[in-house]
């Protein structure tokens, strides 16, 4: 059989997986990123909720459901009671697809198929799904891999899944469950080959906290640093970097095995300055532990960027200003700021749909130092804190009028992005009820 797999605008990791899969059992597949198909069988991988809302996508299924069928998956499979409302596909592939995608493909919809969702009627039929197998055949590697640029890497690669950690605006765990489940160093390391022969120059090592490799095996570090060494071996340690670490898994062998396998930079999910915030997050771990990880990356000659959330739904001013000190006293030396986006299912998103809009940062007017800009308040703290980073930083930008337009516009759009998620949320709000 013929198909086509449409990664939008990106080969993800999850695309080209599934598309070995597909291939290595004798179907003919083409993955591009662009969104047009001569086959009659679609797979829409789709790793983001603004895809539901995005018209080019939008435009593909309804003008291609009567004459293909079309299937969806990726991380937005977690919610496919809002995929299915949002676009007239066939069905939606849930979680981990390599198993369900070949006998959804082989069969056809059925029930007796784990993990997919479907319409009955006026229901929508959701089966439970399993863990897949870890050992697979080499992903689809497209020959233009090498033109795209993810924060500086051609790919990402899969080392394990899974994450220890709950944290509440992060759809991981849900996705790949609590339990470590890691790969074989020779299958990843065969693959970065794979990688490497298609042009691939520059690598990163994704899985929610990679240093949680083979902890289900033990808590011994030397798995990672181990893996983190083979890695270097193939690809050079300047085209290596472990984009995110959590603060709490790492320690000095594993920062100097960064500093010396790898580009050298540590990136720290941070988030906020204030306890009650980092508490409201879930994130399990707090301001002094933050504050430590940053000095121990630096003490082992590590450079260090860190993540910001602002406008979470309980964030105050108080608790916001707590996050610019931070900024002020750990001198990192990049960041980068997002506001609060209530992925669906996850349990920010549960915060946002209990939060009226009057209470919501996402929402409330801005009427501080910005209000002739038209901000909301979360818009505002997120322009602030872009402006505040880039004079905080170790190596201290001076501003110019493009930097403060540029963050202008970013604020905005994540703004806008923001409150079209929560529309969308709202708008299924209690759905989950009908669903078998
Ligand atoms: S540690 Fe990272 S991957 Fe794990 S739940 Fe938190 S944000 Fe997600």
């Amino acid at each position: 059989m013929k198909l086509t797999i449409i990664s939008p605008d990106l080969y993800t990791y999850g695309s080209m997986l599934i598309g070995g899969v597909l291939k290595d059992a004798g179907f003919d597949v083409t993955l591009t990123r662009n969104l047009s198909a001569d086959t009659d069988v679609v797979l829409l991988s789709l790793y983001s909720t603004l895809h539901l809302m995005d018209d080019r996508i939008r435009d593909f299924v309804s003008q291609n459901s009567n004459s293909k069928t079309i299937y969806v998956g990726g991380p937005i499979s977690a919610y496919p009671d809002i995929v299915l409302g949002e676009l007239d596909a066939d069905a939606v592939v849930i979680g981990e697809g390599e198993e369900s995608t070949l006998e959804l493909l082989n069969s056809g919809i059925s029930e007796d198929i784990s993990g997919i969702a479907f319409r009955s009627g006026d229901e929508i039929i959701r089966t439970q799904p399993e863990p897949a197998k870890l050992e697979r055949p080499m992903p689809l590697i497209p020959d233009d891999i090498r033109d795209q640029d993810i924060r500086g890497a051609n790919t990402y690669i899969e080392t394990h899944r899974g994450c220890i950690g709950a944290c509440g605006f992060c759809q991981v765990p849900k996705f790949f469950g609590n339990r470590i489940r890691s790969r074989d160093i020779e299958d990843i390391v065969q693959e970065i080959k794979e990688f490497k022969r298609h042009g691939v120059e520059r690598i990163a090592i994704s899985g929610g906290t990679s240093s949680l490799y083979q902890y289900e095996r033990s808590t011994d570090v030397n798995a990672f640093i181990e893996l983190l060494q083979a890695i270097a071996e193939v690809m050079g340690n300047k085209n290596v970097s472990v984009p995110d670490l959590r603060v709490d898994y790492v320690n000095e062998d594993i920062l100097h095995a960064i500093r010396d396998y790898t580009m050298g930079w540590v990136y720290y999910g941070i988030e906020s300055g204030s306890d009650k915030i980092l508490k409201d997050m879930r994130k399990g771990v707090n301001s002094e532990d933050n504050i430590h990880a940053i000095e121990l990356a630096r003490e082992c000659g590590v450079k260090v960027a860190g993540s910001f959330i602002v406008g979470y739904p309980t964030e105050t001013v108080q608790d916001y200003e707590l996050t610019k000190n931070l900024i002020e006293d750990a001198l990192l030396d990049d960041i980068f700021i997002s506001i609060a986006e209530p992925i669906p299912e996850t349990n920010l998103a549960d915060i946002v749909l209990k939060t009226d809009d009057p209470e919501n940062p996402t929402f409330i007017e801005h009427t501080g130092e910005y209000n002739i800009l038209n901000l909301t308040e979360s818009e505002a703290r997120c322009f602030d804190l872009e402006l505040h980073s880039e004079m905080c930083k170790s190596m201290p930008n001076i501003l110019t009028d493009q930097m403060y337009q540029a963050y202008l516009e970013d604020a905005r759009q994540q703004g806008s992005d923001v409150r079209a998620v929560t529309r969308l949320l709202q708008k299924y709000r209690g759905n989950e009820d009908c669903i078998s």
